[in-house]
This record gives structure tokens, sequence and C-alpha cells, in this order.
């Protein structure tokens, strides 16, 4: 097993599946993160009473979520990550390995403008085509199995692999709550760093948003991506959740559920540059009032609920809304960015980074795949 450390700043989705899969091969990780998921830090050293997950500094307890690949056919790479994510999840739920309340494979409707071709038609279970009606023309609808999941239950999913990995051999991953770093120099000066011997040291910077701010990253193509999401409860969807994800009204629609917990993530929202953290009242409204036409079902615990919506052109009023959450998505202009690079230490010394950042509004479902891609990186760099 290779001694070399890895310190992996951000403890996201990116982060956490990063650290997972250079533990899996043997490496020794610590993360660093100003926002850590509670399961991490009440095991280690939790500072503060409010939880990590209501922060909106970070992006990953905000997100739906699901997988639904926006890969174009041309785009090879992203469908690497997004293939590599798909199987890895399949197998978890195959295994059990992730309770249904958590991650589900769910059947799943995508309604999408124009005509056109998916590349995973060979990878999901039972894609199909529907054929064009008079409600859908203009548009490509497919019917498949994908994942759903709850983003706060997956991270403690991570954190839990981290802590405890089933493999005996692997050395647990131990988690730091920092403040704010200003820059990557000032992070390997930390104590934990620089009481490292210094070629044994890999930092990866995993820090989404944070790689805008950084002084010595200051990546100016990065930009966030405003989503508003409104969480109810549907008891129906215990015991069958369904997924739908529709373009046919003047903002993207979709209906998320948290895995079989019978909670439902109601979308959403693609404001590109814009991150303000407030609620929108006119949002919140729309997304009600267009989520329940696409997907009736979400009523179906009122007794005759299809009449009741036929009926009732506020209907959508009846949906019992937990909450209204705004989550700002680190996007790239270009691409997700999963390079090696070097930056200069306090000293001036040139000391390698790992950059894993980017995924936009697909950091989950490329995870897996962002995390190999890192992982080789690694393997390369310790040669
Ligand atoms: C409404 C919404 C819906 C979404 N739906 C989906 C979906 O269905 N499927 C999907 O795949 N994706 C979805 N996403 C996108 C997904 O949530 C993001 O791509 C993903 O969470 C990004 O993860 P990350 O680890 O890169 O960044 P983050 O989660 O933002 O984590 C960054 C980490 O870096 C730390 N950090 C940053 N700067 C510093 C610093 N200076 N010092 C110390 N620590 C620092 C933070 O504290 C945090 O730990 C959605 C997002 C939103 C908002």
């Amino acid at each position: 097993m290779p001694e070399k450390r890895v310190f992996v700043l951000g403890s996201g989705v990116i982060g956490l599946s990063v650290a997972l899969e250079l533990q899996i091969r043997g490496y020794r990780v610590s993360i660093i993160a100003r926002d850590v998921p509670p399961s991490a830090i009440s095991e280690t050293e939790a500072s503060g009473t409010a939880s990590p997950l209501d922060s909106q500094d970070w992006a990953s307890p905000w997100a739906g979520f699901n997988w639904c690949s926006f890969a174009p056919l041309e785009d090879k790479e992203t469908q690497r990550r997004d293939r590599a994510t798909f199987v890895r999840w399949l197998e978890m739920v195959d295994r059990r390995e992730v309770p249904r309340e958590t991650m589900e494979l769910v059947p799943f409707t995508s309604i999408t403008k124009g005509e056109r071709d998916f590349w995973f038609e060979d990878l999901v279970p039972d894609f199909k085509y529907i054929q064009d009606t008079s409600a859908s023309a203009g548009f490509t609808t497919v019917t498949y199995k994908s994942f759903v999941a709850s983003a706060p239950a997956y991270l403690a999913y991570l954190v839990s692999e981290l802590l405890h990995p089933k493999n005996p051999s692997l050395v647990p991953v131990e988690f730091h709550q920092s403040s704010a770093f200003s820059s990557l120099a000032e992070v390997f000066s930390h104590p934990l760093l620089s009481s490292e011997k210094e070629e044994d040291v890999l930092l990866v910077n995993a820090t989404g948003m944070g790689s805008l701010y950084l002084s010595d990253v200051a990546d100016t193509s990065v930009y966030p991506i405003r989503g508003q999401t409104v969480l109810v409860s549907a008891p129906s969807f215990k015991a069958a959740p369904v997924c739908v994800m529709s373009l046919q009204y003047d903002e993207p629609t979709y209906v998320i559920p948290r895995g079989a917990s019978g909670l439902v993530i109601l979308g959403g929202t693609f404001e590109h540059d814009d991150s303000h953290r407030g609620i929108r009242q006119d949002a919140t409204e729309r997304i009600l009032k267009d989520c329940l036409s696409i997907c009736p079902q979400l009523l179906a615990h009122l007794p005759d609920y299809e009449k009741v919506i036929q009926e009732d052109p506020e209907a959508w009023r009846r949906l019992e809304v937990v909450k209204v959450n705004v989550g700002i998505r680190p996007a790239r202009k270009g691409e997700t960015r999963v390079e090696l690079d070097a930056v200069k230490d306090s000293s001036g010394r040139l000391r390698p980074v790992l950059h894993a950042y980017g995924a936009g509004k697909a950091g989950y479902q490329s995870s897996v795949g962002i995390a190999q891609e890192a992982a080789d990186w690694a393997d390369r760099h310790f040669g």
C-alpha cells in the first residue's frame, strides 16, 4: 500500500467521492473543509450549532438529485464519467448497500425539446422512445429507469464508508473542519500538511465555487447557476416513487423523489450567473403548479385526486410544502476541471495540486467518474 498522503480540500460530493476512490486504492486520506456533512463532524470536531446542511456556502446538500445525463452524443468525456457513476450506483442498489430511502432505481420520464438521440440508450434499463401525441409534438419523450436519491442521506452514506471502510485493511479517512482558506498556499502551511514530508503530499482542490475565490486558483471560468426547488411530502411516493423531467414549459420542470422516503424535490430553476440566496415567491408558485401538471400522482394520497385536480385550478395549493430551497451549482465554462497542476507554497516552492471542480448541474451523476479520473492522476503522480 502506498504511504503517500493525500489531503482533499472540500467535502462536497466531489471531495468525498475522490477521497473514497483514493481510500479504496490504498492512500491515506484526510479531508479539510469549511462545510462538512454533520455525520462526519459529530464524530470529530463539530463547531457551531447550525447544521452544515443548511449552509448555502456549498452546493451538495441542495441537489435534487437524480441521474439524467446531459452529455451530448459527441461528448465522450462526460459520458465516461456519467456511465461510471451509473454502473457503480447499480451495484450499490443491487447489493442493497444503500437503503431505498436514500437511493432508488425508479421509472423515469424525460421530455426534451426537438428530436434527439441519447447516448445512454444501452446503459439504462428499459429505455423506450414514446410516440408523439398532440401534447408532446415538437418534443422527444423517453422513459427508462434511473436513480433518484436524497442528497443529505447520500453524503452521510459516503461519510460512513470513509470513516468505517468495509475492507479492514483500508485506513479510515480523517475529517477536519476549517475556516475558509484564502489560497492553496495557505492550505500547504496548515499544521496537518506542513508536518508531513513535502514530497509525500498531494493536495486535491475540490472546492466548487471556492476555485473562483482562492487567490492562487482564481479560475474566472467558474460561475454560479442558481437553483430554487421546493421540498414536499407526497406519502404515495413511498411505495411507488417516479421521476419526471420536462422542458415543455418556459422553465425546466422536474419531480425528483428523495429515494423512497416520501419526500420529493420539485424544481426548478437554472439561473446562470445568479447567486441570489433568497427565495423567489413567484418561482415557488410556478414550480408547484407546473410540477403538479406533469405529475398528478403527487396528490395520489387524496381520495379522487384526479377529479380534485381537474375541478380545482388551485389544487397545487394542496401540496404539502416542507421547505423551499435555494442552492448554487458550481459550474465552469468549458468543462469540469480534473487535472494535475502546481501552485507555489508560502516559501515559493512549487507543490502538486490535483483539481476536481466545476461539475455544475451534474456533480452527483458524474461523481464516480470524476473520482476515478482524479485517482488515476494521483497514481500517475506518485508513480
Ligand atoms: C437545486 C440543485 C439541484 C441539483 N440537482 C442535481 C442532480 O439532479 N444531479 C446531479 O448530478 N447534480 C445536481 N446538482 C449539482 C450538484 O449538487 C453539484 O454539482 C455538486 O454538489 C457540486 O459538488 P462539489 O463537491 O463540487 O461542490 P460543493 O458541494 O459546493 O462543495 C465544496 C466544498 O469545498 C469547501 N470549500 C470551498 N471553498 C473553500 C475554502 N476557501 N476553504 C475551505 N473549504 C472550502 C466547501 O466548504 C465544501 O466542503 C444540483 C444542484 C442544485 C443546487
